[in-house]
């Protein structure tokens, strides 16, 4: 367990996650980390299964602890045909079959991959009832440590809550190894934390929304220790990763913290989550989840410069004015990281900007111009300004073969 005594309406905050291990062959400590576990159901897709799972599989089978594995196709997004999978393989059967026992389930599960991975094993790990950690890939995104999982139910994306992973392992010499585009997609998650911070200022500021200064101040700190280490991921040094890793589970860790991903979230994953879910309704695999939202980083932060040019002086421009020296830090960033942007047609970066409104039900500067008659105008309007100061090429062209 992870606490610390806070001067928020909360007063104290905890998670239960009770091992955090990023080094440079963590991998060779997965069974004692989990030594306290006898039944572990290891899961990962084809991919993480060459690149960590099979170590991972043989530290368990040596010190007994391994029950089996799945390894899920890839791409194994979390959708609920692998939930299923991974919720049908999860128990064995018993030698001599019963009718009134149930089968047996493990005692654990662990999910050696990126988000995707995770995210999966996160909901079966919270509807079973049963532990689960995870071991993992690439730092491609902070939902290691989070609460909640957006998850493809048909083709919707919904957000659910689960489990938060007792134990997160982290290889340094794996995660250096990662794609590249999987580590511009962690980038790019966290990049947006400004924004989500700006927007929960906002909401407090206008709707008295619950907000915890220590936390906010972590998940800044977060930040910008990733935006440090990211001019240094190219050259896939291990101390990048290892910093960009840490903030990327610090963040998580606040999502725990305040029971909501609130701090972490705002109108960019709004954005950048609508034109996820747009690919999914088309029945497209989805693009990289940090890669959709930091496209919507740029988008939100040029919404947030629009408004300060426009409105009279007071709290929300006060406010914007406050994050103004961390969006030029951003545009400085992106002069030399070049996130690839994903959304570059007029008609479905505005449809994105509109639907992202409501995405979930969370005030963001969204609803602040929506219900000011403005939302349309600077869809509209932003999309120019992005694509001319920032756009750099399309995703998929650079990168054709990725894994979620
Ligand atoms: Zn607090
Ligand atoms: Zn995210």
């Amino acid at each position: 367990m992870i606490e610390m005594d806070c001067t928020c309406v909360q007063k104290h905050h905890s998670i239960p996650t009770e091992v955090i291990e990023v080094s440079e062959h963590a991998i060779e400590k997965t069974a004692e980390i989990l030594k306290d576990y006898h039944r572990i159901f290891l899961v990962a897709d084809e991919n993480t299964y060459e690149v960590a799972g099979r170590r991972a599989e043989e530290r368990l089978r040596e010190a007994g602890l391994l029950s089996h594995s799945l390894v899920l196709p890839s791409p194994a997004l979390p959708n609920a045909e692998n939930i299923g999978k991974v919720l049908m393989e999860a128990g064995r059967d018993r030698e001599v079959y019963d009718i009134n026992a149930w089968s047996l389930n493990p005692d654990y599960i662990l999910a050696v991959g990126g988000g995707s991975i995770n995210d999966t094993c996160r909901m079966v790990s919270y509807r079973l009832g049963i532990p689960y950690g995870v071991l993992g890939t690439a730092p491609s995104m902070d939902g290691y440590a989070s609460v909640v999982a957006p998850l493809l139910n048909g083709r919707k994306k919904i957000v659910y809550n689960c489990s938060i992973a007792r134990h997160i392992i982290i290889d340094l010499s794996i995660n250096a190894q990662a794609p590249y585009p999987l580590l511009l997609s962690g980038v790019g998650d966290m990049i947006g934390k400004y924004i989500a911070l700006l927007d929960w200022e906002i909401s407090r500021e206008l709707n008295g929304e619950y907000y915890c200064e220590k936390i906010a101040g972590m998940v800044k700190e977060a930040t910008d220790q990733c935006m440090a280490a990211a001019p240094a991921l190219e050259d896939r040094s291990l101390e990048a990763i290892r910093a960009t890793s840490e903030g990327l589970i610090l963040s998580g860790e606040c999502i725990a913290f305040c029971g909501s991903s609130r701090p972490a979230s705002g109108t960019e994953h709004m954005i950048g989550q609508t034109w996820e879910v747009m690919d999914v309704e088309e029945g497209k695999v989805p693009n990289l989840h940090g890669i959709e939202v930091g496209e919507g980083v740029f988008t939100a932060m040029e919404i947030f410069r629009r408004l300060y040019g426009e409105i009279e002086e007071g709290t929300v421009k006060n406010l914007i004015e406050k994050y103004l020296p961390a969006f030029d830090k951003i545009e400085a960033l992106q002069k030399v990281l070049k996130l690839p942007f994903t959304v570059t047609d007029r008609a479905r970066f505005v449809e994105g900007v509109l639907r992202g409104r409501t995405f979930r039900e969370r005030y963001t500067i969204l609803q602040y111009l929506y219900d000011r008659g403005k939302l349309e105008e600077y869809a509209e309007a932003v999309y120019d300004t992005v694509m001319e100061k920032y756009f750099h090429q399309t995703f998929k062209e650079e990168f054709p073969e990725w894994e979620g």
